[in-house]
């Protein structure tokens, strides 16, 4: 079926191809009716092209809709090969100057805060970067797709409003020129046809509604094919919709997740295809598992035919757009035939009826004519102008329609007010000729029809549906903002009346909010239910700011000034009916002055904190005064209708219930008042709320005589009588004590005392202080410093406008400029200097420091103490960066006060040791003399020492270890240098008990955690090879993946350890029971929290004392040379071997060979060693060993697996090697500087590898160092080795040396340990010299060549002229040693170094003072204390008689002909350390980088949540069904899964669209970490939210480098989620 099928298409196809467009058009030249012919043309071919089959087929259909469709209508617009055609049209076109870059998702933006007119002018990327505002204050943001570039927009900059690119074209351009003159006429008509025709049938098709027929199309070829089409809701999860497609078209769950992705991204998808019942199951099948809870989905069965249709018309649509950006002219005609009116007059044009229809498409349909308009409409100067007269005529409409569709803004036409009415000259235009201001606010009022008796907006009792169209109608308070945004410069009249009739429409809107929301105190009870009140504040909010732009728009002309108080205030009127809203009028009588008010007690009836139209008329009367109006024209204001008592009523009663919360008069009213009083104070509101009523009050009281005002204040807070009674205090003291009463009374008495201070202290408005408004800002700033230090971005947040820098920050400034310090800049910026100076005469104060310095203990400035000592802390700061840069001086006189505070600082330190040291000391004295009493007199003398020992360990000490001067030190070796181990007492973190570390003691522990790494691998495209098989004998030298350990040094018995962990076994079994929670670790997987440190932790490292000694038992005279020792152990070898072979074959009886074996003279294989270890020591040996190997190779684990002790010997030499490259990369001597806790665990480390061979099986043990040994000295045995060229050196080291006690310990010829060791270690750094000779690329030519012809430079070209030969001349040739030996030195180092670690912490042997420090000659002191010669050559030249036919061997091999060939790659030496990938300066490149990246699987669309990996560099589609592949048996997003092959299962990202960096670690662990990227402040920007320019801080980059070095994300997540439990629920595994 599906062949035949597709056998058929094929041969449609084909036939289709022979189709010739030129042939088509000319026949449509020639037509008379060319609507029909086209139509013909569209109906017979369409269907054949698209929609042939259940799934669509881009490619192959855009391919034949641009042969047989779009071609011909191509060659009929030119009238030639459109090849040709449209080229010329480009060249004679003369480009627009402006861009109209229409924005992708995700795409980066860029505003001007110095420049662009409002925030909403924006910028594309390629503008930017031409632009001038570059170096200004600019904005970046991510644009949310829609929307298009500014440049070139005169009106949407104060200044540069054009990009380099664009300013070119201006000078020609002269505005008003026709662009069709550049046409010719024939085009022009063409143009008109084939536009008119094409545009008319994409809208009619789009449009269409029947089911069974087409718009003026004949239904060609009549198949009954249909689709089942699944739109997309807002209202289904993807999981609902996911779940019923699964039922419904039985479908696997990864289809149904493809068709719920499509569906979403484009409004649409056929989710089956066939005959119209087979569809129609289905449908209703989806409609019934979906309509339980919510409406159901939309589904509906299509006719294949007009699918088609829709999609071709959806094609031409693009088509139509990028034809026109072939020509202005073209533009302009298709302009004209979309706003054409048709036949049906009004609303009839192509254009209006796509947008009347917008609510009834799909999402794709939509964003392809959305783009489509501002490709054509919003970018012709002069049909821009006409579509904005038809949407704003349209709009009530279109916001009614909105308000129904459930779709997001973006995808609404409703959301082009932001191009349209953000552009000043068309807002005017609006305003004046379409009356937009009145519109906008009827359009809103009509959509909140919920009001209470009064007429005011109640919000009570909102059902589900009201709630979500009060939110969707918010949106028009923000156009009603873009209309407001930029002032008139000049008044018409007409906009005069314009902008009066829109102000009597806001004022109809103000009179609604009102006094709505009015509360009662309530006495008795509390509340039974909180009341409503977030909907009036939102709405609060949402108008502050176009309240301040009215007031704005007023201020800018004084009739319009005027006649809007005059309004306001009969507005107001109303409002209150005259002022007394039916109150009984009295009269107050006091002193001798009498007042009239009227009888009104907050406390006891209703009130409201919302008096939007008191607080416009208070804005507006400061204006009165601010513009002078008040004095010019006093004669047209209503000065005499104004009342002050009046004015001051509901402003006072709002404040005086503000002071009624404060005294606790309204507690049984709930939250929702506390809530209302904060927004009420809020910065977001109290400039139009509190700040207003402030100003009302002092308007009122400047009109008012004082005493009539202070006493109406009384009445109003309800203190009246207590001021009028005399002796009321007196009274009442001996008649009521409650408290209460007296506490409330005193702070409402503050209450009002403070508000009088107000009212006459605040002067910071301009219009009633002289101020302006940089004051203003500056007075804000002052204050909230004063509350306590602040980020700017928090001072930022917590100013009422967002518009100026911050002023003050005087320290940061300075501190800024001196970082920032390069060496010919002098910092100028003295602020340190001037406040350490002490006062001038003649007042001789001192100075600011050193007064700070007394204040910082005054007991009555406690609240400040922080912000006194954060400022003494950036002085010292400050100081001392003087004082490393001392570029200038720095003022001595109070230089002290500093210096004293760390000196307190060590003081308190030095007191803290001290105490716990006592506490430990009284602590061991407890149990001594619990001891005492349990023991008898006979210990008495053990006790004794032992105290003293601990006296001397609690001195902290023990390191002490015995000092040899002035001796060489050798850490290997006959010659090893002899220490005497100290004892080693160390105390259970648990038990608290000490105990002394010695081989038959109980076992003591440390806490460790073994991960698999990759970050030294140089090859992480490895394909992981299967575990079970794999064979980890030899690790390869491109490191991909090693086995990590590490520890946090804390120290437990073993059996302590154990009851710990089943503890936390057990709690975690039940905690997972009940709640279904993770934790932060996987208790299943031996996972828990260190108890001191909380230190994830996967199991222990037993601590043992140093393993060689035990087994070293014999003088050093007479040792064999390294010659004579490889023949005797390979004899050794060879009779193991033997011995092997002779057990197999001993099962059939037959015992002759055992004749024939000649063993090595004192060689005992049957020797069985006494294993020297304790019970417990031996059980965590293999505990530890067992986990290494469980983590290191993924597997179950299995004790008696031979690849145990290799995993152990890995782990020791990679985490060896990667201390060392950190070392390395941090410029660190070797010796020295590694915090205790890694010393620690390192010594544990090798110790414990060591000994590792006493609990796993001999023989296994043997076997795998006859194999590592053949690797270098090959034997009939042991085939298919890896070549040297495949060998990291330092791991064969290791695990040659940790195995081979397994055939020393059945030796007794008199061969000491420590020879055996050093002849090893000769040998493989030999090996490791020819690899590094073998690989390394000598260029020549890179360094001057010193001609010195050293010893060392002689011998290494001897030896490489050695290689050349045995070779076979493959090498480059080398003339001199120079080169040579320089990149042998240096490709050796890290080898050497590694090898130096790990022999120190085997044998204990202290490191020479000179690799202490990073002195010269490092090289030297480190072969010397390695027991190597400094000509590293000589090794060779003593030991010729073996090594030559060594190396021969070596590099016969074939692996190593194939790498001197070319065919092959090597690693090659000293490896590079690893680094997290370069990341650009400025943060805007990322997000560039990111909006260009498309989901690789998708097909070009754009990812959502585009993360860098910041290892390798990837970029990958996060967090979206798209990119989900299984891993293990579960689905896992890109992250996760990138993670597995990149970091062997740990990641560090970087989400691009957040900044905000991202750890992951395994399936179930993550964290989010602050970015590597600042503002200027100082500051990141998670999420993006304020825009600054982001620059990339070097430091915190390092920072995270150095914990992904130091292995340390697992951890650090750990660390972050037992912070954070809501981190723990994430589903990380989904990124
Ligand atoms: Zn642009
Ligand atoms: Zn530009
Ligand atoms: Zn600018
Ligand atoms: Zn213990
Ligand atoms: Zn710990
Ligand atoms: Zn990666
Ligand atoms: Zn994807």
């Amino acid at each position: 079926m599906a062949a035949d099928l597709e056998a058929e298409v094929q041969a449609i196809d084909k036939s289709l191809l022979e189709c010739s467009a030129e042939e088509i058009a000319v026949k449509w030249l020639q037509a008379n009716d060319l609507q029909k012919e086209v139509y013909q043309h569209l109906a017979y071919y369409v269907p054949k092209i698209y929609c042939r089959g259940p799934n669509p087929a881009p490619q192959r259909e855009d391919m034949l809709a641009q042969h047989v469709l779009l071609g011909p209508m191509e060659w009929y617009l030119c009238g030639e090969d459109p090849a040709f055609g449209f080229p010329k049209l480009e060249q004679a076109n003369k480009p627009s100057h402006l861009c109209g870059r229409v924005f992708k998702v995700g795409e980066p933006t860029y505003s001007c805060r110095d420049c662009a007119v409002d925030p909403t002018c924006v910028l594309c990327m390629e503008c930017f970067l031409g632009s001038i505002h570059r170096e200004h204050r600019y904005r970046m943001t991510t644009s949310g797709g829609g929307g298009f570039c500014d440049c070139g927009d005169t009106e949407a900059w104060k200044e540069g409003p054009y990009c380099q690119k664009h300013e070119l074209n201006t000078s020609e351009t002269a505005e008003e020129e026709d662009p069709l003159v550049h046409l010719p006429e024939d085009m022009v008509a063409r143009a008109y046809n084939i536009f008119a025709i094409t545009f008319k049938y994409a809208v009619d098709i789009l449009t269409w509604e029947k089911e069974n027929e087409l718009p003026g199309l004949e239904m060609i070829g009549k198949s009954d094919t249909y689709y089942c089409m699944l739109f997309n809701d807002e209202v289904h999860t993807y999981e609902q919709v996911i779940y019923t497609l699964q039922k419904a078209v039985n479908c696997t769950q990864k289809e149904a997740i493809g068709f719920a992705t499509t569906v979403d991204r484009d409004g649409r998808r056929s989710v089956r295809y066939g005959d119209f019942q087979y569809c129609d199951q289905a449908k209703s099948v989806i409609v019934r598992n979906t309509s339980r809870q919510t409406k159901p989905l939309k589904v509906q069965v299509m006719h294949s035919s007009i699918v088609a249709h829709q999609s071709f018309g959806l094609k031409l649509l693009t088509w139509l757009g990028s034809v026109i950006g072939y020509s202005d002219g073209l533009r302009r005609i298709l302009c004209q035939v979309g706003l054409q009116e048709g036949p049906d007059g009004e609303n009839s044009s192509l254009v209006d009826k796509l947008m009347l229809y917008d609510s009834k498409l799909w999402k794709g349909a939509r964003n392809v004519y959305h783009q489509l308009f501002m490709s054509s409409l919003l970018m012709d100067l002069k049909y821009k102008k006409l579509f904005a007269i038809r949407f704003a005529r349209n709009y009530e409409r279109l916001q009614s329609d909105f308000m129904k569709d459930d779709h997001d803004r973006e995808f609404s036409i409703a959301d082009l007010s932001i191009q349209i009415f953000t552009v000043p000259s068309l807002a005017r235009m609006l305003i004046t000729e379409e009356n937009l201001m009145t519109t906008i606010i009827k359009t809103f009022m009509d959509h909140l029809r919920h009001r209470d008796i009064q007429g005011r907006f109640q919000f009570e009792r909102y059902t589900a549906l009201q709630a979500f169209k009060f939110r969707r109608v918010q949106s028009l308070i923000l156009d009603l903002k873009y209309v407001l945004i930029s002032k008139p410069t000049e008044w018409s009249d007409d906009l005069r009346r314009k902008f009066l009739e829109g102000f009597d429409a806001f004022l109809e809107l103000l009179k609604c909010m009102q006094g709505m929301d009015p509360i009662t105190r309530q006495v008795g009870q509390h509340i039974e239910m909180e009341p409503e009140w977030e909907a009036a504040f939102t709405l609060q909010m949402k108008l502050t700011l176009v309240i301040s732009m009215m007031q704005d728009w007023c201020a800018l002309d004084e009739k319009v000034l005027i006649e809007a108080y005059k309004k306001c205030l009969t507005v107001l009127m109303q409002c209150h009916s005259g002022f007394t809203d039916g109150e009984q009028p009295i009269v107050l009588s006091m002193c001798g002055h009498s007042v009239e008010t009227i009888r009104y007690c907050v406390s006891q009836e209703k009130v409201s904190i919302h008096l939007p139209v008191s607080r416009l008329l208070a804005g507006l009367h400061v204006l009165l005064s601010k513009t002078e109006v008040a004095y010019k024209f006093p004669e047209l204001l209503p000065l005499s209708e104004l009342s002050p008592p009046m004015l001051i009523e509901h402003p006072l009663r709002c404040l005086v219930l503000c002071a009624q919360v404060h005294a606790g008069m309204w507690r049984r009213n709930g939250f929702s008042l506390v809530n209302q009083i904060y927004y009420y104070h809020n910065v977001k509101c109290r400039r139009e709320m509190f700040d207003k009523d402030i100003v009302m009050l002092q308007t009122g009281v400047s009109m008012m005589d004082p005493n009539h005002f202070l006493m109406i204040m009384l009445s109003r807070f309800e203190l009246y009588q207590i001021f009028s009674t005399p002796d009321y205090g007196k009274r009442f003291s001996t008649e009521n004590t409650n408290k209460d009463v007296v506490q409330q009374n005193n702070t409402l008495i503050e209450e009002m005392l403070y508000l009088i201070i107000m009212i006459v202290g605040e002067r910071f408005s301009p219009g009633i202080g002289q101020v302006n408004a940089t004051d203003e800002i500056k007075r804000e700033i002052i204050h909230q410093l004063s509350i306590r230090p602040m980020a700017h971005s928090e001072l930022v947040k917590a100013l009422p406008e967002d518009v100026l820098h911050l002023i003050g920050m005087a320290l940061q400034e300075e501190k800024q400029h001196l970082e920032n310090l390069s060496e010919e800049n002098v910092v100028t910026f003295t602020f340190t200097q001037k406040i350490s100076k002490p006062g001038e005469a003649p007042s001789n104060s001192p100075s600011i420091l050193a007064m700070l310095e007394t204040l910082q203990n005054a007991p009555h400035l406690e609240v400040h103490k922080d912000m006194i000592r954060w400022i003494l802390k950036t002085f010292n700061t400050i100081k001392k960066l003087r004082e490393s840069s001392s570029s200038s001086p720095v003022a001595e006189t109070e230089g002290n006060i500093m210096e004293e505070s760390t000196r307190d600082k060590d003081k308190a330190e030095r007191k803290r040791k001290a105490e716990i040291a006592r506490l430990r000391r009284e602590k061991i004295m407890a149990q001594m003399s619990e001891m005492q009493r349990h023991f008898i007199n006979e210990n008495k003398e053990l006790f004794q020492q032992t105290l003293e020992e601990l006296d001397t360990s609690t001195s902290g000490d023990h390191e002490n270890s015995p000092v040899i001067s002035d001796a060489k030190l050798t850490a290997l070796g006959p010659e090893q240098t002899r220490v005497a181990e100290p004892r080693q007492v160390v105390m259970c973190i648990l038990c608290q008990e000490e105990q002394e570390v010695k081989v038959d003691s109980r076992a003591m522990v440390l806490a460790a955690f073994i991960q698999r790494s990759t970050v030294l691998s140089k090859n992480r495209n490895k394909i992981t090879p299967d575990p079970e098989k794999y064979d980890p004998l030899f690790m390869h030298p491109d490191l991909s993946c090693g086995t990590h350990t590490g520890s946090c040094g804390h120290i437990m018995h073993a059996q302590c350890w154990q009851r710990y962990f089943d503890a936390v076994q057990a709690k975690e079994q039940r905690r997972q029971q009940r709640l279904r929670v993770h934790t932060s670790y996987d208790v299943e997987n031996g996972e828990f929290l260190c108890p001191l440190c909380e230190c994830l932790s996967n199991t222990v490292i037993p601590l043992l004392p140093p393993p060689r000694v035990l087994f070293n038992r014999l003088d050093f005279s007479g040792q064999p040379n390294l010659t004579q020792w490889i023949k005797t152990v390979s004899q050794q070898v060879k009779a193991l071997h033997l011995l092997r072979n002779e057990d197999c074959a001993s099962h059939s009886g037959h015992s002759e060979k055992m004749d024939q074996l000649q063993l090595p003279e004192g060689f005992r294989p049957d020797f069985k060693l006494k294993n020297p270890y304790s019970e417990s020591i031996k059980e965590m040996l293999t505990t530890f060993g067992t986990a290494t190997y469980k983590v290191g190779l993924k597997v179950h684990p299995n004790e008696e697996d031979p690849r145990v002790p290799i995993m152990c010997w890995g782990s020791c030499a990679y985490t060896i090697q990667t201390i060392e490259r950190i070392l390395a990369d941090e410029d660190k001597p070797l010796f020295g500087h590694l915090p205790c806790r890694q010393d620690d665990c390192l010594t544990s480390l090798t110790r414990f590898a060591a000994a590792h061979w006493t609990v796993s099986s001999l023989s296994a043990v043997q076997g795998h160092f006859c194999t590592l040994l053949a690797s270098l000295v090959p034997n009939e045995k042991n085939g298919n080795l890896p070549c040297i060229l495949d060998i990291d050196m330092f791991h064969l080291l290791v695990s040659l040396v940790l195995s081979f006690p397994a055939i020393h310990c059945q030796d007794f010829s008199g061969v000491s340990l420590g020879t055996g060791d050093l002849h090893l270690f000769h040998l493989v750094t030999m090996a490791h010299i020819i690899q590094i000779l073998l690989t390394s690329s000598t260029e020549e030519n890179g360094m001057d060549q010193e001609n010195t012809n050293s010893e060392e430079e002689v011998a290494v070209l001897t030896l490489y002229k050695f290689l050349c030969q045995c070779t076979g001349s493959a090498l480059k040739e080398v003339s001199s040693g120079w080169h040579l030996w320089r990149n042998l030195k240096a490709g050796i180092m890290p080898f050497l170094r590694c090898s130096a670690l790990f022999f120190h912490y085997l044998n204990g042997v202290p490191a020479p003072s000179e690799i202490q420090v990073n002195g010269a000659n490092q090289f030297e002191h480190l072969c010397s204390y390695l027991s190597l010669p400094n000509n590293l050559t000589c090794l060779f030249q003593e030991n010729s008689e073996i090594l030559n036919t060594l190396i021969e061997g070596w590099c016969s091999n074939n692996e190593v002909k194939r790498y001197l060939e070319g065919k092959r790659h090597a690693i090659s030496y000293a490896r590079e350390s690893n680094k997290l990938i370069d990341l650009p300066d400025d943060y805007s490149c990322l997000i560039n980088q990111a909006s260009n990246f498309s989901c690789p699987k998708s097909g070009g669309d754009k990812s959502r949540a585009p993360t860098l990996c910041l290892v390798c560099g990837t970029m990958l589609c996060s967090q979206s069904y798209c990119c989900q592949t299984e891993l293990e048996g579960e689905d896992v997003g890109a992250c996760t899964a990138h993670t597995y092959t990149c970091g062997s299962g740990v990641g560090i990202f970087l989400r691009v669209r957040e900044c905000q960096v991202l750890f992951l670690a395994g399936k179930t662990k993550g964290c989010f970490y602050p970015p590597p990227y600042l503002d200027d402040y100082g500051e990141t920007d998670q999420g993006l939210r304020r825009g600054n320019p982001l620059h990339l801080c070097k430091e915190r980059f390092k920072k995270i480098q150095k914990l992904w070095q130091q292995h340390s994300i697992t951890e650090e997540i750990g660390h972050a989620q037992e912070a954070n439990q809501t981190l723990v629920g994430i589903d990380w595994q989904h990124l």
